[in-house]
């Protein structure tokens, strides 16, 4: 052979390697570079912290323990509860409102007593866990929280008779941590309606849009979210005539999938891009397929379905772990939201809707809901006295 067709030999060769080499190489290459679901879900959870609206084990904590946190241990796994430490931390939990509830049957008794008592339980079991949970109080909290790989603990008040229609109460509930303020729960308050009327505990006579007025109002210049879970329709509609500051529904799901007063009809949710507020999707089954059973696919439903009516800024995540009976296959406790992150982009959200359902929402809602607060600096506490009908308590003595 002359050296001629050795080179022309050796370019053929080095032609074909490339020709092959490159194209397996890219293929290889993309295959690694693209991340899995999994992997984009972690990313997703590593990046923004993943808030959640409602979660009642407070109460549980005062169910079997009358809140002796000594005898408590959440650091060990506790299969009866949809909570434990082991389990927040694989779900990659950044933040959660505590729910400090007490029944409605305590409303004109001693409500005030017993939502001090779950308020108290919740900065204990903080207390008790540092390592874990901070207390946080603020957006930026929640952020600084998940930067030091700890879950921020909120305070979320479940319940307007936790105020006991006293705007002096409300703030003393502000200073102690609360961070949002659900206005009824199964019972009316003097001064808002709960959705259902069967639980009307007192006869009261010319239940007052005013007096409304003046606790959102008050909630307004605080910087406390009005949560509007549990109210009726027309409350909700109401709320949102008066609010300045965005409002968060902290655990219930869409009306139009489920049919239960406990979810949020379409004109609501129509009305929220304009308010910024947020609906926390309830994993509770029967307020999810108003069936006994459902699946992550169903909640999946109910954030496509929220996203699509109100807007992809305007979902979130309030699981309603450990105040419920049921939940979906799929989401059996607090250790699952991941999968539900990734049923998300399964389902073709990018990483930075997903970003907005699991904290993102919620942290722009509470930094408006701030601004209102922080806008307001300079006006007084309001100094409304509202007037509770004798009919569900004696005057106070002296007055
Ligand atoms: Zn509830």
């Amino acid at each position: 052979m002359n050296r001629k067709v050795i080179i022309i030999g050796t370019v053929v060769v080095v032609v074909l390697v490339i020709a092959i080499a490159v194209p397996i190489a890219v293929l290889t290459g993309k295959k690694e570079d693209a991340p899995s679901i999994s992997q984009r879900a972690a990313q997703v959870l590593e990046e923004t912290p993943l808030v959640d609206g409602h979660n009642d084990i407070p109460w549980q904590l005062r169910k079997y323990y009358m809140n002796q946190m000594e005898n408590v241990t959440l650091d060990k796994s506790n299969p009866e509860w949809h909570t434990d430490i082991p389990r927040l931390r694989k779900g990659k939990v950044g933040a959660q409102f505590w729910s400090a509830y007490v029944s409605c049957a305590n409303q004109y008794k001693n409500s005030v007593r017993l939502f001090l008592e779950q308020i108290d339980v919740i900065h204990r079991m903080v207390d008790k866990y540092p390592d874990t949970f901070t207390l946080a109080t603020t957006a930026q909290d929640i952020k600084d929280a998940h930067k030091a790989g700890k879950i921020a603990s909120l305070i979320g008040v479940e319940g307007g008779h936790a105020m006991d229609s006293s705007l002096d109460a409300l703030r003393m509930l502000y200073d102690l941590g609360g961070r949002y303020m659900t206005l009824t729960h199964s019972c009316h308050t003097p001064w808002a309606v709960c959705l259902r009327p069967e639980f009307l505990l007192c006869v009261v006579s010319g239940l007052s849009l005013s007096c409304m007025l003046d606790v959102i109002r008050e909630m307004n210049r605080l910087g406390m979210f009005v949560d509007i879970s549990h109210v009726s329709a027309k409350v909700m509609r109401d709320v949102l005539n008066i609010t300045e500051a965005p409002v968060i529904f902290s655990h219930s799901s869409a009306y139009a999938l489920c049919d239960n007063s406990r979810n949020v009809p379409d004109d609501v949710l129509k009305k929220l891009p304009k308010n910024g507020g947020v609906v926390m999707v309830n994993f509770y089954n029967d307020y999810v397929t108003c069936r006994k059973d459902a699946t992550l696919g169903d909640v999946a439903d109910h954030i496509d379905y929220i996203k699509k009516v109100a807007g992809i800024d305007h979902v979130g995540l309030g699981g309603d772990y450990d105040g419920v009976p049921r939940v979906p296959t799929g989401l059996e406790d607090v250790s699952t939201y991941p999968k539900l992150v990734e049923e998300l982009l399964r389902r073709g959200y990018s990483n930075d809707e997903a970003s907005k359902v699991v904290g993102g929402n919620l942290l722009t809602a509470m930094e408006k809901m701030e601004k209102v607060a922080e806008a307001k600096n300079n006006v007084p506490p309001f100094d409304v006295y509202i007037n509770v009908d004798e009919t569900c308590r004696p005057a106070l003595d002296g007055l």
